[in-house]
């Protein structure tokens, strides 16, 4: 079996078996050094003089071309700050500007509701005439009409694990004269993604699921270079300008994919993915896929033979699927409360669904069976009935 020998990289307590990091990574042993020398020598020491002294100012831009190598994106082409959700905003902004005759947003009904969040809250501001449009996964392709603008969507299913054919839909947004925005939130890091052969023109995603970069870990923006000249940042802030330190009074954008970046960058989040970003230097992509094939289909095949209550609800086929399983089952919050107390984290989606991820970079076949093992014990004892496992948290 193709498991990676990465395990000893993360910080993982003893006995844990930690199927969340599509929701948040563990942390990476490189981080916490890296974290301590950013606060005390740098921070500490330097202060403001660490903006050049520790080369703080380039660390957005040094990161940015790190995550574009597990991308695809050429180096350059991706920028970092702020949060996904913000992101998202930034990129439909400018992809709706670069159609100003047309009024749709299309996505599905299955996107992650941040995103579609933003898409509303944005047509609020624009006023006119937008809509945001959205249909089933699979009637994506046959919606793109002419009448769309941009077609979001979110590669891989957050509560499903279904996969878009990114190329495909790509190809049929451009045939249509429409504007091709991915949000890669559970692809950077969990597959390989081939943005420039997708050839879209912006993509975005998240930090702090499967590059392991910690709670609240900045975002990354993509545009196509060839298109970056025609991006009108709707966030236009200082960071962003073609000179920030001249501090003229008018907004110049950046000449490079700097102009998709807003305000002052974060330092210690940067830093600390910085070092979990040293964790993928010698990782094959395909590699990794395999990998995490292999668990998803050990996992499915566990809990099927063990648990005949519960419903697969993610894509049979692994072609069709991220690096996350997901079954449903009516009770699925105390289900998943009474399996966190016994060592095996996953997380609950609502309505109903049980939502396990798999990062072979420190999860492995013992993990998985493991997993499934406890899995059973929780469904066949019915302890999840416990007055305790109902309470729901904050987070769930
Ligand atoms: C995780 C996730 C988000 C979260 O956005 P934040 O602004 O980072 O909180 C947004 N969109 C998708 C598709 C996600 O998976």
């Amino acid at each position: 079996m193709t498991d990676l020998p990465k395990k000893h990289l993360f910080d993982i307590p003893e006995g844990m078996i930690y199927l969340d990091g599509n929701s948040l990574g563990p942390l990476p042993k490189g981080a916490v050094e890296r974290a301590t020398k950013v606060l005390t020598e740098e921070w500490g020491k330097e202060l403001i003089r660490a903006w050049n002294t520790a080369d703080w100012m380039a660390l957005p831009q040094k990161v940015g071309d790190r995550i574009a190598t597990l991308i695809g994106a050429a180096p350059g082409s991706v920028a970092t700050g702020d949060t996904l959700s913000i992101k998202v905003y930034q990129a439909l902004a400018a992809a709706l500007k670069m159609r100003p005759e047309r009024r749709v947003i299309l996505s599905d009904n299955g996107n992650f509701p941040s995103d579609l969040y933003m898409a509303q809250g944005l047509i609020s501001t624009i006023g006119k005439d937008y809509e945001l449009r959205t249909v089933a996964p699979e009637e994506v392709a046959g919606a793109i009409t002419e009448e769309v603008a941009v077609v979001m969507l979110t590669e891989v299913d957050y509560r499903s694990g279904r996969r878009h054919d990114m190329r495909a839909l790509t190809a049929a947004a451009h045939q249509a004269g429409a504007v091709m925005l991915w949000d890669l939130a559970h692809s950077a890091g969990a597959l390989p993604v081939d943005l420039t052969a997708a050839n879209a023109e912006f993509a975005v995603g998240c930090s702090y699921k499967y590059l392991n970069g910690g709670p609240g870990a900045p975002a990354f923006i993509y545009a196509r270079p060839d298109i970056l000249q025609q991006v009108e940042p709707a966030l236009s802030g200082w960071l962003g300008h073609e000179a920030p330190f001249a501090m003229e009074p008018g907004y110049r954008p950046a000449m490079t994919t700097e102009r998709l970046r807003v305000g002052t960058p974060p330092i210690v989040q940067l830093s600390i993915l910085d070092a979990a970003l040293d964790i993928w230097d010698d990782v094959d992509m395909a590699q990794l896929r395999a990998a995490s094939m292999a668990l998803c289909e050990t996992f499915i095949a566990e809990v099927e033979r063990r648990c005949p209550e519960l419903t697969l609800a993610s894509p049979r086929d692994a072609e069709q699927r991220g690096s996350q399983v997901s079954f449903a089952f009516a009770e699925g919050y105390p289900v998943m409360q009474a399996l966190i107390d016994r060592g095996a984290i996953g997380d609950f989606r609502a309505p109903n669904i049980l939502r396990f991820g798999f990062t072979p970079l420190y999860i492995d076949q013992q993990d998985v069976i493991r997993a499934a093992e406890i899995l059973q014990e929780v469904m066949s004892s019915a302890c999840w009935k416990d007055a305790k496992y109902q309470v729901r948290g904050r987070v769930t």
